[in-house]
């Protein structure tokens, strides 16, 4: 039996990287995977290889949000988890004297208003079934300041920090458990692409990370399905970081301090 036997999981952006991973995760574990992306091209193909559904969805559109989990709701009849998990972190968005409203604004309503989005349309069916897990991504960079910003990023995932807390507190005693995952670095297209361009700010992060690596998504994801489970039923309203230590590190060793 799969920690996900018998369960419905709605997942945005699960077309790629971490979502992505963790729908595959979702579906071996024994759930029912719904995906909401805007990618409309790889979409179709990842939910019929797991048996799921694909709900061509902008988490920054309200309508878009509310006929992701209604479908979800209408084909498989109850949503036991919702990941909401779609994010951007595009090259404008920089060193605050650098970013303009506009990067800024993307950024929030991808990020951030998005899981206010999705949270607010998953609720009402989670109060009526009398239960359900949602994970909120937010990042390490919510807990930690870094010198190589990204201004609209790092407030964005600090309100889905604040965000999710603040729900994780309303809902506990209606069965519904709130939390925010906060991955460290994690070797995927979004990360990929930001330090193709910089290589001196990948090698910049990776000193900071002690296990000396970034993530694989697949690790990630394990997290994901411990707190969509009924393992994790006492857990809520937390920061739950996976992060390589990163996030409680001062200095790291190198493997030149063990010869
Ligand atoms: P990714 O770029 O690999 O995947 C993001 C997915 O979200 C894509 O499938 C994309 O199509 C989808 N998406 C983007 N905008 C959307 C929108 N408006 N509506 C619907 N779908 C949309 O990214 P990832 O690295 O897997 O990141 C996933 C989450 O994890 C993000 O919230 C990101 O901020 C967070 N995160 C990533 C890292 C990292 O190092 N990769 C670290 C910490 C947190």
């Amino acid at each position: 039996m799969g920690k996900l036997e018998g369960k419905v999981g709605v997942i945005t952006g699960g077309c790629s990287g971490i979502g992505l991973a963790t729908a595959r995760k979702f579906a071996a574990e024994g759930a029912t995977v719904v995906i909401g992306d805007l990618d409309e091209v790889n979409g179709p193909r990842i939910a019929e290889e797991l048996g799921g559904l694909f709900v061509k969805a902008n988490v920054t559109v309200a309508e878009d949000v509310e006929a992701l989990f209604a479908q979800a709701k209408e084909k498989y009849g109850r949503i036991d988890v919702a990941f909401n998990n779609a994010g951007i972190s595009p090259p404008d968005d920089d060193s605050i004297l650098k970013t303009g409203i506009e990067a800024w604004d993307k950024v929030q309503n991808v990020n951030l208003t998005s899981v206010y989005l999705c949270c607010k349309a998953v609720l009402p069916y989670m109060l009526e079934q009398g239960g359900g897990s949602i994970i909120n991504t937010a990042s390490f960079v919510a807990i930690m300041g870094a010198a190589t910003s990204q201004i609209s990023y790092t407030a964005s995932k600090g309100g889905v920090l604040a965000m999710t807390r603040e729900l994780g507190v309303q809902f506990a005693r209606k069965g519904i458990r709130v939390n925010a995952l906060c991955p460290g670095p994690v070797n995927t297209p979004l990360l990929q692409e930001l330090f193709a361009k910089d290589p001196e700010r990948a090698a910049r992060r990776l000193i900071h990370v002690p296990m000396g690596r970034f993530a694989e998504p697949e690790e990630i994801a394990n997290a994901v399905a411990f707190l969509g489970s009924d393992e994790s039923s006492f857990i809520t309203a937390t920061d739950f970081l996976v992060d390589g230590g990163l996030s409680n590190a001062y200095v790291t060793s190198l493997e030149s301090d063990f010869e």
